[in-house]
């Protein structure tokens, strides 16, 4: 982390878990263990679309802000079953996870899908979390630094340097999420380096160092201070320990660390 130059954020992705009247009991619980956070990080909670009105509510006013787990590439018409981000942007979402591994994989997201949802969502007020990662092929392939590279800039193809202080870029080694297996901290940093490489390549440093990279692939409360004290990984997108308050507390409060380099 480096708070200097960039916010940390703390996301969690509760992918299609908990209900919507699940969400008052959660913010309750997760707010009384984070006291003061907003001086240390800020907390994203990316819930599925049926429970963002109700996350929006239960953390009105507490600094902790609601994220959309997906968003249509269209920007409305006839799109039966999709979301638009100003449909996001008018229930009082503000972050938006964008190409995520399970929807490239599951759900045929390309490249192309990925950089047409980014553009949409800085069309309005959303600020995109761009997901990248390698899969365990590609890295035993030693192309892992091509790949993400590959990845990042396909995404952000169009993303002017204004735009690109609003985009956070995650890196989700694929063999890392949901697995239990986390990138040491060495490997992720070094990847998140190269990811902020491409950023200093495409918008010049003053840009690439305001960019906020999280790391996420089996974060959880154990880890995540070793992951955290990395210099270019601001933060993390946790999915299986965001589902307990308990477990995620502990790694917003990972975050309150001595950051300046
Ligand atoms: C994710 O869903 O983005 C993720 C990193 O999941 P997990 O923390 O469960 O590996």
């Amino acid at each position: 982390m480096n708070r200097k130059y960039r916010r940390t954020i703390i996301a969690g992705n509760w992918k299609m878990n908990l209900l919507a009247s699940d969400v008052g009991a959660y913010a309750d619980e997760l707010l009384a263990l984070i006291p003061g956070f907003d001086q240390w990080c800020g907390v994203v909670i990316c819930a599925p679309f049926t429970s963002l009105p109700a996350a929006v509510t239960a953390f009105h006013g507490s600094g902790v802000t609601v994220g959309a787990q997906n968003m249509s590439e269209h920007t409305a018409g006839a799109y039966t079953g999709e979301v638009s981000g100003a449909q996001l942007c008018d229930i009082g979402v503000e972050h938006v996870i964008v190409g995520h591994s399970e929807r490239r994989e599951l759900f045929g997201e390309t490249d192309d899908t990925v950089n047409k949802k980014t553009m949409r969502a800085l069309e309005t007020s959303l600020c995109p979390i761009v997901c990248v990662g390698e899969s365990l092929h590609q890295r035993e392939a030693g192309v892992t630094a091509d790949v993400v590279a590959m990845q990042v800039k396909a995404a952000l193809c169009g993303v002017t340097t204004e735009q690109i202080r609003r985009v956070v870029i995650a890196y989700e080694p694929i063999w890392a999420i949901g697995t239990g297996k986390t990138a040491s901290p060495e490997d992720a940093q070094d990847v998140c380096r190269e990811i902020r490489a491409v950023l200093r390549e495409l918008y010049g440093e003053d840009a690439a160092r305001a960019v906020s990279i999280l790391y996420g692939g089996s974060m959880n409360e154990k880890n995540a201070f070793e992951l955290l004290a990395q210099p270019d990984i601001d933060g993390g997108l946790v999915g299986g320990a965001s589902l307990k308050p308990a477990a995620f507390a502990e790694i917003v409060n990972a975050a309150n660390q001595d950051a300046e380099i």
